[in-house]
């Protein structure tokens, strides 16, 4: 074969090469619809799109201080009058019903949104229904940032107290820990301040209460200094995962953010890890930039182009893998990673839906955690589309605390079809899952969806009984009811 043949058939193969990975992501942005399942009039649903509910009203809040105690404590009176219960929503990210009562008032909370800093003692004050992204920008304007939250911001901080959510903070437990106080209409239309030495039976209970108690109306929280973070990572067999996260994180001060990931493609399905984690440097932070929208769609695709795809599994791992390595070193400021949105990983199919569970193992049971969840997650037929993990310090505060000693928190999305058959599938995934959980010393997270049965969760949590029991002490009429509380008590 003459010289310039063997070239062409070179370029030809580097153009196949290239373009297999493009036109798999390509597809994935053909075959989206953007018709997103519209919510009719009257009705109500939240993110696992699987909830759709008539309720009787839906009720914006007002924006204002004075107006909204007025307001609520009106709405309080027509609810008893009618007999009709209330439910409470921020951002409705939760995917049990928790934030819908069917036939019931739903609050919406997200126009009480007030913020006021306290530069000089570290405490926002902030309506309940502010989303964490507005904080963010708020806060990046004077140098703060938010001390300890999920991971996407597109969460409401009554939202986020009253599920008492974690993040990828270093050496952090639950969010409940940077609650100083706040105020709650209860269910007599009431304001009471509640701290840990103000009402502080309330204070354990509302945290993680899931609205049950009343009204979280203004918020104190304990807010941390903006940082310029520097991102490495590293490469290694999960069974070194808790061994490296000390050498690497625990006894390493400069590290102030950290997330690990486990590969979930079938070819080495959880025989590989990352632990991604972001070193403070002597720089300043620079403002938060507005995200370059273009390349928050490439990684989108990416992303969605892994759904019920072994080749775009694969592809995803060694494409963030090639982007791991590009962005090596490079300087970010803490706001700018907290400030990701969910969109980020929108589902576009109005057929299927995505899933989280979470579930709290403690170090000693890490490695037969991984040991018994690896038949458990291959023998499924539900799409498994990510597992990152998380360490989550013991909680001191609430009540219903599912970290009650330090632990990893093992967050699994799935991508389930809307049918029934693929709805029972993943009831039976999550009751193996739970016991799993169970037989490691484990817990697992109860903002999603409730397919555990009520004994099996007071396994899980054997303070379920007397937290329901202080909700009637606190809520007689069961005046604030969602599913969440008709299922489990
Ligand atoms: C894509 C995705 C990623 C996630 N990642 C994480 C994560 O990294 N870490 C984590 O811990 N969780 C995570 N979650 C779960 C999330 O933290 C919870 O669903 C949280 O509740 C979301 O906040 P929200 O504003 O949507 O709350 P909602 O779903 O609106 O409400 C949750 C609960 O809070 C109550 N509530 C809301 N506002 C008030 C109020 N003002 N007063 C009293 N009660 C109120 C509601 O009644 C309900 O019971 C994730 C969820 C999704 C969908």
């Amino acid at each position: 074969m003459k010289k310039k043949q063997i070239w062409i058939i070179a370029i030809l193969i580097i153009l196949v090469l290239v373009s297999i990975p493009v036109l798999h992501i390509l597809k994935t942005k053909w075959s989206e619809t953007d018709s997103k399942s519209e919510i009719p009039k009257g009705y109500t649903n939240d993110a696992s799109q699987l909830n759709l509910t008539k309720v009787d009203t839906i009720v914006k809040v007002p924006e204002n201080q004075a107006d909204i105690v007025k307001q609520l404590q009106e709405i309080l009176k027509y609810a008893r009058e009618q007999n009709l219960k209330i439910s409470i929503a921020g951002a409705q990210h939760s995917m049990g019903g928790h934030t819908i009562y069917p036939n019931g008032i739903l609050l919406n909370m997200l126009p009480y949104n007030h913020m006021e800093l306290d530069k000089e003692n570290n405490i926002l004050t902030i309506g309940s229904g502010a989303l964490w992204q507005d904080a963010i920008e708020y806060l990046d304007q004077n140098g703060k940032s938010i001390s300890v939250m999920q991971a996407f911001s597109s969460f409401s901080v009554g939202g986020s107290i009253s599920v008492n959510g974690h993040g990828w903070q270093k050496d952090s437990p639950p969010i409940s820990s940077s609650v100083i106080s706040f105020t709650l209409m209860n269910d007599k239309g009431q304001i009471l301040t509640c701290s840990r030495n103000e009402n502080p039976e309330l204070f354990k209970l509302v945290l993680g209460g899931y609205g049950l108690f009343g009204i979280i109306l203004d918020v104190k929280l304990k807010v941390v200094d903006n940082k310029a973070l520097k991102y490495k990572y590293f490469r290694l067999s999960p069974e070194n995962y808790v061994s490296y996260y000390k050498k690497l994180i625990s006894d390493n001060p400069k590290v102030n953010l950290v997330f690990g990931r486990l590969k979930i493609a079938n070819q080495e399905f959880l025989e590989e890890a990352t632990i991604n984690f972001f070193e403070e440097v002597n720089e300043n932070p620079l403002p938060i930039k507005k995200q370059n929208e273009k390349n928050e769609e490439v990684k989108r695709l990416v992303f969605r182009s892994s759904v019920r795809s072994e080749y775009g599994k694969r592809l995803r791992w060694d494409l963030e893998y090639g982007m791991n390595k590009a962005t090596q070193h490079n300087i970010f400021s803490r706001n700018e990673l907290l400030n990701d949105h969910v969109s980020l990983i929108e589902n576009k199919d109005p057929n299927s839906t995505d899933l989280l569970q979470e579930y709290f193992i403690p170090e000693k049971d890490f490695n037969q955690y991984l040991k018994d969840i690896k038949p458990i997650l291959l023998q499924s037929k539900l799409d498994l589309l990510n597992i990152t993990i998380r360490a989550v310090n013991k909680d001191e505060d609430t009540f219903m605390n599912y970290a009650r000693q330090d632990v990893f928190g093992f967050v699994f999305l799935f991508n389930q079809k809307k049918t029934e058959k693929e709805e029972t599938e993943m009831k039976v995934l999550t009751n193996k899952l739970v016991d799993a959980a169970i037989k490691n010393n484990g817990t697992f997270y109860l903002p999603y969806r409730l397919h555990i049965g009520k004994e099996k969760m007071r396994k899980v949590y054997p303070q379920a009984d007397e937290f329901f029991k202080f909700k009637k002490k606190y809520d007689s009429d069961e005046l604030f009811q969602n599913q969440f509380y008709k299922h489990y008590k």
